[in-house]
Formats: structure tokens, sequence, C-alpha cells
């Protein structure tokens, strides 16, 4: 399965993107997360995205697309895999159709997960991240045993500069402006599925593998 996720920060991509791709066995390719490694460690790409990141913007198609391109090459990406925060914007879904063509391939399913704005504000403002694994928790809705600590792997929680309220804000626009655009672009395709995305998070994952299965 070749899919793609869509919905407003912190609407559970990154959650619920875990037990989708382990569900039907395709990689999990996460942009945030891959320019978050790279700002971590300091590479040129890092540096590159480090600015508009912190700041809540998009980096540039040129960073971004290049990046994409280069993961979907890799071998385990041949047989399907399942982009989380890309396309981003309708120049980069049309660069996607283009990298798709090129390796003979097309998507088979886009899956926008609907929250509104207020619940979006809950979640991003107690999101903590696993600096060691990656897991992503709740200070409430998904709370780990211990305060700040890992239950899979005992690493370091933190919270993403990104998701201090001012910044939060300004992504919620950028997504209204520039993401948003894509529900419809792709509905127009006949590829787009939407499921409600409130509710407990294994709710959504099998609302979520239901949807996806007739795409399998
Ligand atoms: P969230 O999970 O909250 O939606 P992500 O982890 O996907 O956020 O993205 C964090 C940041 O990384 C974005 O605000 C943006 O700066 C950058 N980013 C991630 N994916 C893209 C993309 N496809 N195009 C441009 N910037 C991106
Ligand atoms: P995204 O990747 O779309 O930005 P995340 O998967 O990082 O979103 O989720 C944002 C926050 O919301 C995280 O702290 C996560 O634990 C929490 N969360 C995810 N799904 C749910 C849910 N169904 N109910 C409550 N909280 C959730």
């Amino acid at each position: 399965m070749r899919l793609v996720l869509v919905g407003p920060p912190g609407a559970g991509k990154g959650t619920q993107a875990q037990f989708i791709a382990a569900q039907f066995a395709i990689p999990k390719i996460s942009t945030g997360d891959i320019f978050r490694a790279n700002v971590s460690q300091g590479t040129e790409l890092g540096i590159a995205a480090k600015k508009f990141m912190d700041a809540g913007d998009l980096v540039p198609d040129e960073v971004t697309n290049a990046m994409v391109h280069d993961r979907l090459g890799e071998d385990d990406a041949n047989d399907g895999f399942l982009l989380d925060g890309f396309p981003r914007n309708v120049p980069q879904a049309e660069t996607l159709v283009d990298m798709l063509a090129d390796l003979s391939v097309q998507l088979d399913v886009v899956l926008e997960l609907v929250v509104d704005d207020e619940e979006v504000i809950r979640r991003l403002s107690g999101r903590r991240t696993c600096r060691s694994c990656g897991h992503i928790w709740h200070v409430d809705f998904d709370p780990p045993g211990r305060d700040g600590i890992c239950d899979h792997c005992d690493g370091e929680l933190f919270q993403r500069d990104d998701d201090k309220p001012d910044t939060v804000r300004h992504r919620l626009e950028v997504y209204a402006e520039q993401t948003a655009p894509l529900v419809a672009f792709y509905a127009e395709k006949g590829i787009l599925v939407g499921i409600d995305a409130t509710g407990p998070v294994d709710d959504v994952t099998e609302r979520a593998i239901a949807a996806l299965r007739p795409f399998e």
C-alpha cells in the first residue's frame, strides 16, 4: 500500500502512523522526524531546516522534496510506504506525483484525520516525545508510568520547541492556508478517505485500519 496521512498538527498522524505501518507492514516515512533527527545531529540538512521549523513555517520545497525523493528511492519503500507529514502543500503533492511516476507507481489512498482546532491545541500542549525511541506520549491523554520517562525504552521525554502556544497558532494558520487545500486536491483524484480522529487512540486505529483495508 502507498499511503499518505493528512491532518492538522496534533491530529494524531504520528501516533496512528506507528500502528498503521505495522499493520500493513510498510515503512513509516515521517518528514518531521527526519528533519528533527538532522537538526539534532547538526547535519547540513538540519541547519537548513531549523530556522523554518522553529518559526512553525514549512521548510522550503526544494529541500523537502529532495529529501523525500532520496528516501522513497531506498529499497524498503519499493513495495509500499506510509508518508506522514508530506506532502504539505499542493506543489509538493504535484512533485510527489512525478516522483512516483518515475518509479512507475502511484498513491493508493490518502487518509485524512479529522479533528477540530480546540482538540488539536489540547493535544499539542501536552505532547511529549521520547528522545531515544521517538514514541509519542501525552501528559493527560496517554501518560507514561513515570513523569518524563518513556515506558518503552527508559528514554528522556521532551516537549518540542514548536509546540509552544505562539508557534502552535502559527502552525495551524500554515496548515489552513497551505496544507488543507490537499484535501480537495486528493478528493478530486478520488483517493481521499476521511475518518473521525477523536476519541481513544485505539478506536481511531480501528477506524483507520477499517478505512484502509479496501486498498490493501
Ligand atoms: P506535526 O506532527 O505537528 O504536524 P511535523 O513533525 O510533521 O509536525 O513537522 C514539524 C515541522 O517540520 C513542520 O512545522 C515544518 O517546519 C517541518 N516539516 C515537516 N514536514 C514538512 C514538509 N513536508 N514540508 C515542509 N516542512 C515540513
Ligand atoms: P501529529 O503527528 O498529527 O502532529 P501526534 O501523533 O504527535 O500528532 O499527536 C499529538 C498529541 O496528541 C500527542 O501527545 C499524542 O499522544 C496525542 N494523541 C494522539 N492521538 C490521540 C487521541 N486519539 N486522543 C487523545 N490524544 C491523542
